[in-house]
Formats: structure tokens, sequence, C-alpha cells
């Protein structure tokens, strides 16, 4: 297949929101492997198919390093079924080159989708792991949410993504995450006693 350009933040198509998958056509399939050979190229963790401009709900996660057998994960319609635990992830994302900034995440989380062959299954991530944190940074970009969106310090995100030369943080989009905020602040509190 092809490895495909990885579109940047700015571009409105990353702003919406994807379509459910109704038959895993040859089309879905090919997708899946540009999907797949685009997150090897870039040395990713995960790429969302709307990050290669198609708006399709459906993406890869790899967490595999160095020289560890490769353990590509397809999730096609995937719906996060459980999430609890509250913590503070430094995260990047292919489409913004360079810039990283701490988001509020859930540490664990169940996720129910379907495989490249359209087999339904269900994965459990948890104690904030990579997975757990590349699950939810990635299903957001179905629904056209961004990491940035869940930025602790928007400050931070607004002088990174000028330094990069990216558009500003859109404030309108941020998600109120007061509780997340709360439960995160209580674990730091708990952490220095
Ligand atoms: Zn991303």
């Amino acid at each position: 297949m092809a490895i495909k350009k990885v579109i940047k933040y700015g571009t409105p198509s990353l702003r919406e929101k994807s379509k459910e998958v109704h038959k895993i056509s040859k089309k879905i399939k090919d997708l899946v492997k540009d999907l797949m050979d685009t997150l090897y190229a870039q040395n990713g963790v995960g790429l969302a198919a709307p990050q290669i401009g198609e708006n399709y709900r459906i993406f890869v996660i790899d967490t595999s390093s160095g020289n560890e057998a490769l353990n590509p994960i397809v999730f096609i319609n995937p719906k996060i079924i459980k999430k609890s635990g509250a913590f503070v992830s430094n995260e990047g994302c292919l489409s913004f080159p360079e810039v990283y900034t701490d988001v509020r995440r859930y540490t664990d989380v169940v996720i129910k989708a379907m495989d490249s062959q359209g087999r339904p299954f269900v994965l459990e991530a948890n104690d904030g792991c990579l997975l757990a944190k590349a699950i939810q940074h990635e299903f957001d970009h179905l629904d056209g949410i961004l990491f940035i969106d869940h930025a602790r310090n928007r400050f931070e995100v607004e002088q990174e993504l000028a330094k990069k030369h990216l558009p500003t943080i859109e404030l309108d989009r941020m998600v109120d995450e007061s509780e997340l905020e709360a439960a995160i602040q209580e674990k730091l509190a708990e952490a220095k006693k």
C-alpha cells in the first residue's frame, strides 16, 4: 500500500466528526494498510484515519518499541465503554510536529471495536499505560478533538504552537475537565504526603 501525508493542525477536516464504517470493503482494508504504513514510516504510536484525510472511524495503534516484535492493533467503529481514574499524560501528535504538552487523561479504559476483518473485540488498558493514553488520544481524533483541547496549561501550548508556526489554540474547543483536574490534584496532594 502507501505511505500517506499526515495532515497538519489547521486543516479543517481534522476537526470534523468521522463517519462509521458500514462494510469492511476493499477501500476500508486499503485504508487500514495505509494507516499502518504511514504509522511505521513516522515511527508513531497511533494514527487515526482523519489524519491521512479519510474521515472514517478507524485508528491504529502499535505500542511496541526498539527490538520488540510489531504489535499492530486496528480499531474500527470503536466505543470507549468504561473510563476511570485520572492522571497527567505528556503527549504529542503526528499532526503537530514537535509539539508536546501535558494533558488530562483517564488511567483506565475499556474499549470495544472491530478488527480489520470486522470481528468485534473488547480491550482493557490500565494504569495510564501507553496503550491507555493512545486509545484516548486516537479516539478523540474521530470526533475532531485534538490533544491540545485537553491541555493543562494553555499558555504553554500557545507558545509551542507559535514556535512551530502552527495556528493558535481554539479556546472554544477546550474540553471542560474540572472533575478530572480535581482528581489529578487530589492524587498529586496524596503523593506529596
Ligand atoms: Zn494525534
